[in-house]
């Protein structure tokens, strides 16, 4: 009898210990999104992170310049447009990547005055070709008089006053497109702020240099869940864009590949843990836990997100879509996308039922 009893009770631990994580290479989705022809924002949401885009990972130095227009002289300090803009910017980084990423700026505190009068560049705001032609302008303009060569980046500033010159927006070159190049560096990164809406310039800031670093444009597909969709204020992005761009490690990823309870926390927690299941390589669903701390502070909607992510849709296109209306799930509540539902079981438990 004793004999028997061992292999049963072997056989028994066997299924009992059955794993219910798959692989963490089964949750990275491979990159496939195209890149439209010509010029592109970013790619898409897969790993690994398209090549030309800023590492989001050690020390990134930008250079900062500020620009103006023969015709408005700026009434701005540049000190105080830099107090107004860099500290928000690196804290909201520095933080964000649990101090992963850090930022240097080298700063030429002057104005570089274009040649021409500020409505000469407007088109630069609705045509990517001649965005990149001013950036170029006035980076041969400043060649002169600054040292190019010990920056990764740009962010140029223009003058505040020049109210018609165009909306922020960021530069990012791929194979496709002509580098700026400077001082023998190329640069395939940069940033350009304006002041041309109301909303506080640090958070745009914020959004446009996060398509130096990969991050793709959301618009209205994921509420208020990244910074990288429309919405201010400002909050943390999501679980998914922090682990891509290498801020938190895969021991903090719980791969599903069966059915299976789990206990959810903030991802920049110590003990932060970011539910993925994976549909296909390209596909995966994701359930995180958003609390109202840190640059969640002023989240309206706190609790258990299900989003779905979709490694092949570019910028713009819903790459990654919140479900359940962009609402969190509620307790009790479920949310089913294909062969997955999520049910929320308390405020950080959920019950995932593969079938
Ligand atoms: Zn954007």
């Amino acid at each position: 009898m004793k004999k028997l009893l061992l292999p049963i009770i072997l056989i028994f631990n066997l299924i009992l210990v059955q794993p219910s994580y798959a692989d963490i290479n089964a949750c990275k989705l491979v990159h496939l999104a195209q890149d439209p022809p010509g010029y592109i924002q970013t790619t898409g949401v897969g790993f690994p992170k398209h090549p030309d885009r800023l590492s989001a990972t050690g020390t990134i130095t930008w250079q900062i310049l500020f620009v103006s227009y023969p015709d408005v002289p700026p009434k701005s300090k540049t000190k105080n447009l830099y107090k107004e803009l860099i500290p928000d910017f690196k804290d909201y980084y520095e933080k964000s990547s649990n101090n992963k990423l850090k930022f240097k700026f080298n700063v030429y505190w002057n104005w570089i005055t274009l040649p021409n009068p500020v409505s000469s560049y407007q088109s630069a705001e609705t045509n990517l070709m001649e965005g990149d032609r001013w950036i170029k302008e006035v980076v041969a303009l400043a060649d002169g008089v600054v040292d190019f060569s010990k920056s990764d980046a740009l962010l140029l500033l223009s003058n505040p006053d020049a109210y018609s010159f165009g909306k922020a927006w960021p530069y990012t070159a791929h194979p496709g497109t002509p580098f700026i190049a400077a001082d023998g560096k190329q640069f395939k990164n940069a940033t350009v702020i304006t002041w041309a809406n109301n909303l506080p310039q640090s958070m745009v800031l914020i959004h446009e240099a996060g398509h130096n670093f990969g991050f793709i444009d959301h618009r209205d597909f994921v509420g208020e869940y990244s910074p990288m969709g429309p919405t201010f204020p400002l909050n943390e992005l999501l679980g998914w864009e922090k682990w891509n761009a290498g801020w938190i490690s895969d021991k903090k990823i719980e791969c599903i590949n069966s059915s299976k309870q789990i206990t959810l926390n903030p991802v920049s927690d110590k003990n932060g843990k970011l539910a993925i299941v994976p549909l296909s390589s390209t596909e995966a669903i994701v359930i995180e836990l958003r609390k109202k701390q840190r640059f969640d502070e002023y989240l309206t909607q706190p609790g258990v997100i299900v989003y779905k992510v979709d490694s092949t849709i570019k910028t713009g296109e819903g790459a990654i879509i919140v479900l359940n209306g962009q609402n969190p799930v509620k307790k009790k509540k479920s949310v089913t996308y294909k062969n997955v539902n999520v049910k929320v079981l308390d405020k950080n438990k959920v019950s995932i039922t593969i079938s």
